[in-house]
């Protein structure tokens, strides 16, 4: 018999593992608990995000949620045109003496 401590709610061990198992059982497998935690990540996040936005509204600033659309424009800017370049250094054996 213990003195301290919360009473037991089971009345043995053998209950307790009992309901320890059908809990365990009724739990979701783990791919479906992987893409409840990615949810609930996507969820919590833009709950804080909308959390974030009312502060910075309360303060009195304007946010805005799209990006820059200089950005995409930017990113799509063409870069010079890529092309082979030969190798018109002279081959290993007759830089042999060469120091480099
Ligand atoms: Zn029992």
């Amino acid at each position: 018999m213990r003195a301290t401590g919360r009473s037991s709610i089971y009345c043995c061990a053998a209950c307790r593992q009992r309901e320890y198992r059908k809990r365990v059982a009724a739990r979701p497998a783990v791919p479906v608990r992987l893409l409840m935690a990615d949810l609930f990540a996507i969820s919590d996040r833009e709950v804080r995000k909308r959390g974030a936005i009312a502060v910075l509204q309360d303060l009195g600033y304007a946010v805005y949620l799209e990006r820059d659309p200089r950005q995409p424009h930017e990113s799509r800017r063409r870069r010079p045109p890529l092309k082979i370049v030969r190798d018109t250094r002279p081959s290993k054996e007759t830089r042999a003496d060469d120091p480099d």
